[in-house]
């Protein structure tokens, strides 16, 4: 068995970007810029947002948070969205999710400007991405696509069964996998909470991505003996040995499966600093394609 291990992989990928804004400033340009906005004071959210906003820093971006009340109205966010889109010192922008319950996602996502948007989820770039031209891929399967390509796996017609059909983790990462591209060229099974004998499937996939949600969901006998695991779950469970009340545990019962698999990602350092690699990767195509 082997880590694929996206704390390394995330850390190198930072480097190579911060040494192109190192030349930048040299050469005289401004560094890319990002921007992200925070509604509310959900734990996870400030935590994720925070670490966005560090690797900016370290890599040398420019950042900007703008953080929220929880009573926000829609118009008062989508006004913020619409400086941001207009604003030429900034690059990309993300909206953290969820947004409160009164906010209406698709309404929020509809109005970035596709070209500012660095997580992908703007339905032009969704389409984009589906018809296989030059668009911004949602982070966390991006660095799942590129955590492969580092680890030269060959995925190329195997059978990769994917779990959970979200619309930022599962069902692009069921388009990213089936491209005719390397890597790519899989035989994708896309499943959910309605599939019928998931473990019948997962058992003769060569490449599982767990993206459900449920902590150890994944057990050693669903999985096929040598097969590449990758887990995006992360969920925070409550445990008050642990100084922050919680710890956060993945959707792979990782102790069982990492003896019958032949790589596999652990939770945390696996997907999740993939997922801000790839994030400062799309602001500085974002500045790059766009800027100027
Ligand atoms: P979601 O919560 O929007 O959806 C969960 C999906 O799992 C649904 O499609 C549902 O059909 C499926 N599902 C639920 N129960 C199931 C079951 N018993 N069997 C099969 N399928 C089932 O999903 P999401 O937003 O993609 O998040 C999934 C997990 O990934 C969460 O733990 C989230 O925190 C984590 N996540 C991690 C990163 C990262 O950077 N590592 C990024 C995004 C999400």
């Amino acid at each position: 068995m082997k880590i694929l291990d996206g704390k390394k992989t995330g850390n190198d990928i930072k480097s190579e970007i911060a040494d192109q804004v190192l030349q930048l400033k040299k050469s005289g340009k401004r560094p890319p810029h990002l921007a992200a906005v925070l509604v509310g004071n959900d734990g996870a959210s400030l935590t994720y947002v925070g670490s966005k906003v560090r690797s900016c820093e370290r890599i040398g971006y420019e950042s900007t948070l703008i953080k929220l009340p929880e009573e926000t109205t829609e118009q008062t966010l989508l006004n913020q969205i619409q400086e941001l889109n207009t604003n030429p010192a900034i690059d990309g922008f993300i909206v953290q999710l969820p947004l409160p319950a009164h906010i209406d996602e698709e309404k929020i996502l509809m109005a970035v400007d596709p070209k500012k948007d660095v997580d992908g989820f703007h339905p032009t770039n969704f389409g984009k991405m589906a018809l296989d031209m030059e668009t911004f891929i949602p982070a966390t399967p991006f660095g799942i696509m590129e955590l492969i390509r580092r680890y030269d796996l060959d995925i190329s017609g195997k059978h990769a069964v994917i779990i959970g059909r979200s619309h930022i983790v599962g069902r692009p990462m069921s388009i990213l996998l089936s491209r005719k591209s390397s890597p790519g060229n899989a035989t994708v099974t896309l499943t959910h909470s309605r599939t019928k004998n998931l473990s019948e499937i997962t058992k003769q996939a060569d490449i599982v991505v767990s993206a459900l949600g449920v902590p150890n969901f994944l057990k050693a006998n669903m999985v096929k003996q040598g097969a590449i695991v990758i887990d995006v779950g992360i969920t925070r469970v409550p445990d008050e040995s642990h100084p922050k009340g919680y710890v956060i545990t993945g959707d792979v019962d990782f102790e069982a499966v990492r003896h019958k698999a032949s790589y596999i990602t652990p939770v945390p350092g696996g997907v999740g600093p993939m997922t801000i690699a790839m994030l400062l990767q799309n602001t500085f195509l974002a500045y790059s394609r766009y800027a100027n």
